[in-house]
């Protein structure tokens, strides 16, 4: 019995600050689009990669980045339910390598030492998925979905995936339920 949180888009407010970064001051993102469509929108840039888009990012973008409103009472409620051992921070580094040290950076300044030591940098998250007592908690559907093949999965509300942002005490919810299916199959 696993849970992997994510970090960018559930504990880290990342695409505003991304948008920012490239000088495009907004105050809610706008709607199902990807951040670099929006880069290349608004200033002219003609990144065609998600991926090296992400790159250029360097270490200390990823380490000072806002954390999201609930992301605290998150990792306490998840450290509480499934036990400090079992919870994990699952994240993709960009192919920039100072994105892993950043974001490790970022898990050392907010984090709880039991799960700032617990941070696992990985491509393909559902290949942590080994049966339904395993739960992602993510903001990408895509991740959702692969990783709900095996396991279970909760997709984190946001303006780019369409779902309404959940308030803590629904996710509270959520995760209660996610328990209940993991208890039921054993
Ligand atoms: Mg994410």
């Amino acid at each position: 019995m696993a849970c992997y949180i994510d970090l960018d888009g559930v504990l880290v407010r990342l695409h505003l600050e991304a948008l920012r970064h490239y000088g495009v001051k907004l105050d809610e993102f706008p709607g199902q689009r990807r951040t670099m469509d929006i880069v290349n929108a608004e200033t002219g840039s003609k990144y065609e990669d998600h991926y090296l888009f992400w790159s250029t990012f360097d270490e200390s973008f990823w380490a000072f980045l806002p954390p999201f409103e609930w992301a605290h009472k998150l990792v306490i409620f998840a450290g509480n339910t499934f036990g400090h051992g079992d919870v994990y921070v699952a994240t993709r580094p960009t192919h920039n390598p100072k994105s892993r040290s950043g974001k490790q950076l970022w898990c050392d300044r907010y984090l709880p030492g039991w799960l700032s030591s617990n941070v696992i940098m990985i491509k393909d998250k559902f290949r942590l998925a080994t049966g339904k007592h395993d739960l992602l908690i993510d903001d990408s559907p895509e991740n959702c979905r692969q990783f709900a093949q095996r396991g279970q999965s909760i997709l984190i509300g946001r303006p780019w995936n369409g779902r309404p942002t959940q308030t803590f005490e629904k996710l509270k919810e959520e995760i209660h339920d996610a328990c209940d299916k993991m208890v039921d199959l054993d």
